[in-house]
């Protein structure tokens, strides 16, 4: 007889397990809070959905900082590779970009989520939508079926994937559902916090660069003192702080902080040591030498920045540069390489990925199955593992949706 599995969430994660489950012998059952699947896919890589990296297995975990040697055996099982075939196959074209990025060939998320939910209809999954999951009902340490929200009814099933994500971007129903859910069955649950998230900071001047881009810049974050993280690329101002590929990936290491006083100093010419700057502004000094200081630094700065960049240096834009003191030299080149803005909070409900979830060491990572209950799977963001931005998120979602798709089909 078939197995009967119910898949709880249609992201990323669920769709592969449905799929899988299904083609390999399972009676499934997809059950979807939402009226439609893969809401948080259509939002992902700005609407174009980062499916995943070309990069090798070893490079690959090493842009998962949080637990991503747990998915060795998932990665090793339905690789980027693998899923790059599994989407062409589906007619969906791929394309790589700058840093192994994978995109749609189209640029459009929406040909993933429509490729997967024809597969899954073909398959014989049966999806309902505007359900949802409360509770996974077990007994004697095996899964007994599920109830719902709203509802009397008991769905009786001996196997479960839990695949309700994390807690970003709820809008998509992403609450943290499956937190509560696994604690019931006696889960840990790693405290859930936002990851590459954009922050905000306490100078009302960032809001003046609002949109301003910096490129080539090094940012590190110090809390009291202690360096946290340090990065180098590209970063944004924005209405209520900084964002930005930089900032994302440094925000994993600052979030737990916030509130204990954490600082970023942003290196604005990160390729120019001290003795080298020293000299580059003495060129420039000489070339504007009869120019006021406010229009000497625009082969330096970016042109926004001026104006606030005088300012913080204590400085009158009005000065001639061939008149400034060796202190406001060096007041200058001090912010060029430690421009300093405080982080009083992060836009938590914009956070691209949570880090936190169901404890790895109670998940066998060849299986995805729970130590604690037999039967129950999990998948995806939900459990305790993030990577940086890349592809690296839905990859992982991917490949842990298809392990626990085919072990909860095949059990
Ligand atoms: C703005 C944004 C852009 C991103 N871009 C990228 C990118 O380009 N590349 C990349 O790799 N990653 C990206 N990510 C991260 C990536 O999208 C997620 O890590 C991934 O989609 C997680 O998949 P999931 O299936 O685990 O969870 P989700 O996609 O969150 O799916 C969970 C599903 O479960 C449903 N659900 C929840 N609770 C219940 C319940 N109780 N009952 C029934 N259903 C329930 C939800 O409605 C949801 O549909 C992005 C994230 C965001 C927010």
């Amino acid at each position: 007889m078939a197995n009967k599995v119910a898949i709880v969430g249609g992201g990323a994660a669920g769709l592969m397990a449905a799929y899988h489950a299904a083609i390999n012998g399972a009676e499934v059952t997809l059950f979807e809070r939402n009226n439609n699947l893969g809401r948080k896919i259509l939002i992902s890589g700005k609407g174009r959905c980062n499916l995943t990296n070309i990069k090798d297995l070893h490079e690959f975990i090493q842009n998962i900082p949080g637990n991503g040697k747990f998915l060795y055996s998932a990665l090793s099982r339905f690789s980027n590779k693998d899923l790059i075939a599994f989407f062409n196959k589906l007619g969906v074209k791929t394309k790589v970009e700058r840093g192994g990025r994978v995109f749609p060939e189209s640029d459009r998320a929406q040909d993933v989520v429509r490729a997967l939910e024809n597969a899954l209809l073909k398959a014989g999954v049966k999806i309902r939508y505007g359900v949802r999951v409360r509770e996974i009902i077990a007994e004697a340490g095996a899964v007994k079926g599920l109830i719902f929200y709203d509802s009397d009814e008991f769905f009786p099933c001996e196997r479960v994937v839990v695949a309700t994500g994390g807690m970003s971007y709820p809008s998509t129903g992403s609450t943290g559902d499956g937190y509560s859910i696994a604690r019931k069955l006696g889960h840990t649950i790693v405290e859930p916090r936002p990851s590459l998230v954009p922050l905000i900071t306490k100078e009302e001047w960032v809001k003046d660069l609002q949109g301003l881009t910096l490129k080539n810049v090094e940012v590190t974050a110090y809390c009291q003192g202690k360096k946290l993280d340090s990065n180098f690329g590209e970063m944004l101002f924005t209405h209520y702080g900084v964002s930005g590929p930089i900032i994302l990936t440094i925000s994993r290491s600052v979030v737990e902080h916030i509130g204990k006083g954490v600082i970023l100093s942003i290196n604005l010419k990160p390729a120019l040591d001290r003795e080298k700057l020293k000299e580059r502004l003495k060129r420039d000094f000489e070339k504007y030498s009869r120019k006021h200081i406010k229009n000497a630094l625009d082969d330096l700065l970016p042109k926004r920045l001026i104006p606030i960049f005088i300012n913080l240096c204590g400085l009158d834009p009005e000065k001639p540069v061939n008149q400034l003191t060796r202190e406001e030299r060096n007041e200058i080149i001090q912010k060029l390489t430690d421009l300093r803005v405080t982080i009083i909070g992060c836009m938590e409900d914009e956070a691209i990925v949570t880090r936190g979830g169901i404890c790895v060491k109670e998940i066998d990572a060849r299986t995805m199955e729970s130590k604690i209950i037999k039967g129950l799977y999990f998948a995806g963001e939900v459990i305790d593992v993030d990577g940086l931005t890349g592809g690296y998120n839905l990859q992982a979602a991917f490949s842990t949706g298809y392990l626990a798709g085919i072990s909860a089909a095949l059990s």
